[in-house]
């Protein structure tokens, strides 16, 4: 299991080039969250300052996707890229402002929103990780552009073979034509 801790202090001036195996239960992932093969691949160097990380990366690996039109289990080469900012918190916190600066408050959340949390000189991947995994994953993944779903008569695979049920859908090309002829005609005296 990878730790996916780090220390500042473990960060050389020039970078420190990170590889490590993540499992779901490094990510923390539950039921209903991404799926997939084996384990991630993580890779990423990274850099610090005094109270800063800079990491910029990779987390690929095989992917497991249900396709909304043929609810068909398909496998993604996945190759997500990784680009976070860590900042010290305690650092910000000897300069916090005062209550009841509106336009200061937002310019504050508006850092906090892009970076993740330092805390007594360490910070964890996994969470930032989790988060860029499960953007990664399409609203409506398909497992092919042209995914001929199932049909909604019979339920059949229609991208393994025609079941024969078109005939009997209403969408068929003659409605149109039906439709044309029963709409009264516009000028007529
Ligand atoms: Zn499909
Ligand atoms: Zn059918």
């Amino acid at each position: 299991m990878a730790s996916l801790d780090i220390s500042l202090h473990d960060i050389p001036f020039d970078g420190l080039d990170y590889a490590s195996q993540v499992t779901r239960m490094d990510l923390d992932l539950r039921e209903g969250d991404p799926e997939f093969l084996g384990e991630l691949e993580f890779t990423a160097t990274i850099h610090a300052a005094e109270h800063e990380a800079w990491v910029d990366g990779d987390l690929r690996g095989v992917l497991l996707q249900e396709c909304v039109r043929c609810l068909g289990v398909f496998k993604n080469v996945a190759n997500i890229p990784v680009a976070a900012y860590y900042r010290s918190h305690d650092a910000s916190a000897t300069k916090e402002k005062p209550k009841g600066r509106k336009a200061k408050d937002s310019e504050q959340q508006g850092e906090e929103t892009d970076s993740y949390p330092i805390l007594n000189d360490r910070f964890h991947v996994a969470e930032m990780l989790r988060e860029l995994l499960i953007l990664s994953i399409p609203i409506q993944p398909l497992c092919q552009e042209h995914c001929q779903g199932l049909c909604q008569v019979c339920g059949q695979n229609l991208n393994q073979r025609q079941c024969g049920c078109d005939s009997l859908m209403p969408e068929s090309p003659f409605a149109v034509l039906r439709d044309k002829l029963k709409s009264p005609p516009t000028s007529q005296r």
